[in-house]
């Protein structure tokens, strides 16, 4: 059987239960955005990985290694605020292949350092190796959390408000403007391009969302809002109604799928990497929450809601509700 077969997710679906040898100290492993570890204090000590694959997850003709190296960070601080947790250490290991010289590699440090920075994170290790190709960058970030302050995808609930905390869709469509090598379209629609290369880590955001209490579950969008809202309604044994009329559309978002010919809800519902986080807020605390948001001039959207039972619904423009399958990024199953 081939990965393709079963897709990512039936991947790690199929080694998770085999995963928990020791199971003390262990408060998630497998299927949350950071596994979180009790260590006997009176915070829970997380980590979380990410690996970046030259010609799978960048090109280096789209960038310089300053944005490719900051990006790598990037993305493992996402899943540290997808939890609520505040980033530590920073570990990085690199295969490299002998074409890259060591000006770029100096290039991909500054980046990594710039925002490891503003976080005050440390770079306390990592490995170096070569590669027979391609250029691969894999991060490691720790992050601690007082243990009632750590976000989990599982903590939904029926009723639940669903938000996200920055639009979808802008980062899918400017991947799908570099994927087209074509230098015209891509200078029209800057801002689409820099949300796919430059992402934000949102941890002010999560820093609400966390130090507020007034939140259920959280998630990071990496592979899409219909995968990413999927994995919160499995962990959580909800389902969820949408609604298409809240979904926020850039008006680059609009006019760059009018240019390509394409539905803008496709990098909407199923655009990866937008690494804004999705929560869950119970109704009784929605308007506390917005206006802790708009007092730090932080975004808000508010989706839909969570529901009794397992799918995930969309209401569309014209009433009428039907389900939207998990059409987000997968390695293996792609969309
Ligand atoms: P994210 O998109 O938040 O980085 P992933 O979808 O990559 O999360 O991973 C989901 C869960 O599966 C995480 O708990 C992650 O640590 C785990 N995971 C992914 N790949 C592997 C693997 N090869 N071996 C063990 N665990 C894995
Ligand atoms: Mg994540």
């Amino acid at each position: 059987m081939k990965l393709s077969d079963m897709g990512e997710f039936g991947f790690i679906n199929r080694i998770e239960p085999f995963s928990l040898i020791r199971s003390s100290g262990v408060v998630k492993g497998i299927g949350d955005d950071c596994a979180v570890m009790d260590l006997g204090g009176p915070e829970y000590l997380l980590l979380t990985t990410d690996l970046m694959v030259e010609k799978v997850h960048f090109f280096m003709e789209w960038a310089g290694p300053e944005t490719i190296g900051e990006k790598a960070l990037a993305v493992n601080l996402s899943d540290i605020a997808a939890c609520g947790a505040i980033p530590l250490e920073v570990f990085v290991s690199l295969a490299v292949p002998q074409r890259v010289d060591v000006d770029w590699l100096d290039g991909l440090y500054k980046g990594m350092w710039g925002l490891a920075k503003k976080h005050d994170c440390n770079v306390l290790g990592g490995d170096t190796t070569g590669s027979a190709s391609d250029l691969v960058i894999n991060i490691s970030v720790t992050g601690r959390a007082p243990k009632d302050r750590v976000l989990y995808r599982s903590a939904a609930k029926p009723g639940d408000f669903i938000i996200s905390t920055g639009k979808l869709g802008d980062s899918a469509a400017g991947l799908d403007l570099l994927l087209r090598g074509d230098k015209e379209k891509v200078q029209l629609f800057p801002d689409l391009v820099k949300a796919h290369l430059s992402p934000r880590p949102h941890l002010e955001e999560s820093k609400i969302l966390s130090n507020s209490g007034l939140r259920h579950a959280a998630i990071d969008v990496s592979d899409g809002l219909s995968s990413d809202l999927g994995h919160i309604c499995r962990s959580s044994g909800v389902g969820a109604l949408l609604e298409e009329s809240n979904l926020p559309l850039g008006n680059s978002l609009t006019a760059a799928a009018l240019e390509l010919k394409k539905d803008p809800m496709t990098w909407v519902l199923n655009g990866g990497e937008a690494y804004c986080l999705l929560a869950t807020v119970p109704p009784e605390y929605l308007s506390t929450v917005e206006a802790m948001f708009h007092k730090e001039g932080l975004e808000l959207f508010i989706l839909g809601r969570a529901q009794e039972g397992a799918d995930i619904l969309l209401r569309g423009l014209d009433g009428q509700i039907r389900p939207i399958s998990a059409g987000g990024w997968d390695h293996f199953n792609k969309p």
